[in-house]
């Protein structure tokens, strides 16, 4: 085929590149292209817009990036404000377009949305690859169900492997819009300030460019040394893409790809296949939203269902300040807030202190997490947290409890990470630092440390809030097993 399809290729917001593009390689090889970019109010109107102000900075950082790539190339990206479910048919009609070509979703509101769309499109809504590795769906068991286990899912994803091809290059030129394509009523990209947000300099910086400058330096430096730094609190030993894979800045592919031809991998395989493994945790939990769109409301394992959580405010606003006296928790807190990211450790301490120390439901906590994280997922997102609080697909089972002081002794141990998000403990010795309330009078006076004044004395005694959890949680899953 060759320069006779008319494509609309609508971004969406997770698949802002042109690189390993799929619906606009595909576009650009058969004909001509117009890329459009919806301003849906769902997301972009400043009093939802403003309630995401970590992902909205992100993102708009990103659509502009892509605007640029795309003018590079000898197109124009049509950023058009209006309902995606009126916009994109108007247009497709109007252009008297082929086809509507996109990238898939996960999501059952984004499935939903597209089954709507194509439903009121007069061409064909083709939808390509490009979110996860394989299509989600691609992995079953014997029985031909999905799997609820990773080491499974991993072992299955292996043998398959080979179908994960090589990234797609970005086209090498587009041509200009067709001149019979008029679109009176597009917008430039809106600024933060239009939507009411503040820019926060501590973000991670969107765009392709930004995304692919992170991928170098992972692989020029900390994917060596990545199985052992990945759990550090207190070092740069992630890769920090994980926004760019969320808003696709770089495909996964090119991730997956660029990991498995790094210098790294042929000295040493090891720390690259534990960095692989993290990218089929993201597989596994985008596989498994796919079948189970329920989880955004219900744990995985029914037994959970009607837990006894506990609706205790001041619990609740000690764990969102950062205020609960554990400075590894408080730590993760205020990075979230501060940076829109928490490392992975911390996040996992945070959220299983919320859900177990606390017994807060964790759906708070993951609607919290949502709301802050640049890297904001509801795949990602929902796996992490109900992997915390014990009720989600291959979790961490409901009796074994982070101690949240032994967690930051052994990932934070000079308490570096603690000292940057929790500053009146900075003066405090490493010795101390995760466990201020057994520190002797005279090495508080010196770290200028009031218990209670400056620094919360513990909400809950670790021992005791432990076997509050254990407790209800047999005596809740005992009634139903
Ligand atoms: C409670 C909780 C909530 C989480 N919420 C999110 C979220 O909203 N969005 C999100 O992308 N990740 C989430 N994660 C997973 C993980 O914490 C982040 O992906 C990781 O910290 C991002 O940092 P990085 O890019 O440096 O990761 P790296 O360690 O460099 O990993 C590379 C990539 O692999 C993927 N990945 C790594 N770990 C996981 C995991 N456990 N589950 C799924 N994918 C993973 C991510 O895409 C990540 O960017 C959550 C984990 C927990 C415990």
């Amino acid at each position: 085929m060759s320069g006779s399809i008319r494509s609309l290729v609508w971004f969406r917001g997770k698949e802002l590149r042109v690189s390993d593009q799929a619906p606009l390689a595909t576009a650009a090889r058969d004909g001509e292209v117009i890329p459009v970019f919806v301003l849906d109010p769902y997301f972009f109107a400043p009093e939802r817009a403003c309630r995401l102000p970590n992902r909205m900075q992100f993102l708009l950082e990103s659509i502009t990036s892509l605007e640029q790539n795309l003018a590079h190339l000898g197109s124009r990206l049509l950023v058009v404000p209006g309902k995606s479910v009126d916009v994109i048919p108007r247009l497709a009609a109007a252009w008297r377009v082929d086809r509507v070509l996109s990238q898939r979703w996960t999501e059952p509101f984004g499935r939903e949305r597209d089954r709507r769309i194509g439903a009121a499109l007069p061409v064909p809504f083709e939808l390509l690859g490009g979110e996860t590795l394989l299509p989600p769906g691609t992995l079953r068991t014997g029985a031909g169900a999905p799997y609820s286990v990773f080491t499974p899912f991993a072992r299955a994803f292996a043998r398959h492997a080979g179908d994960v091809g090589a990234p797609l290059a970005a086209p090498r030129a587009l041509a200009p819009l067709p001149s019979d394509v008029s679109c009176p009523n597009a917008v430039t990209v809106p600024r933060l300030v239009d939507l009411g947000i503040r820019q926060n300099a501590e973000l991670v910086k969107g765009g392709e460019a930004a995304a692919k400058e992170r991928l170098r330096t992972f692989l020029r430096g900390p994917l060596s040394t990545y199985k052992i730094g990945r759990d550090r609190m207190d070092t740069a030993g992630t890769s920090r893409l994980s926004a760019d894979l969320k808003f696709g800045t770089l495909s996964v592919r090119a991730v997956w790809n660029a990991v498995r031809g790094s210098s790294a991998a042929e000295r040493d395989t090891n720390s690259p296949r534990v960095f692989e493994n993290q990218l089929l945790w993201r597989e596994f939990a985008h596989a498994t939203l796919w079948d189970r769109p329920d989880l955004l409301e219900t744990p995985f394992r029914p037994a959970f269902k009607n837990f006894p959580w506990r609706d205790d405010e001041d619990d609740w606003r000690a764990w969102v300040e950062g205020t609960t006296g554990y400075p590894i928790v408080d730590a993760a807190a205020r990075q979230l807030v501060g940076e829109g990211f928490v490392h992975n450790r911390a996040r996992m301490i945070a959220a299983s202190f919320l859900a177990k120390q606390l017994m807060i439901d964790f759906r708070r906590g993951e609607a919290h997490y949502l709301e802050y994280l640049v890297d904001g997922d509801w795949a990602n997102n929902n796996m992490g947290w109900q992997w915390s609080a014990g009720c989600g697909c291959d979790a961490q089972p409901y009796f074994r409890i982070f101690n949240p002081t032994l967690q930051g002794e052994r990932f934070d141990p000079d308490g570096t990470y603690v000292r940057r998000w929790v500053p009146e403990l900075a003066q405090m010795p490493a010795k101390y630092i995760h466990r201020p309330w057994e520190a002797p009078r005279q090495v508080l006076d010196a770290a200028g440390v009031v218990l209670g004044k400056t620094y919360p004395k513990p909400r809950v005694d670790h021992a005791e809030a432990r076997d509050r959890f254990l407790r209800v949680a047999e005596e809740h899953l005992g009634r139903r097993s």
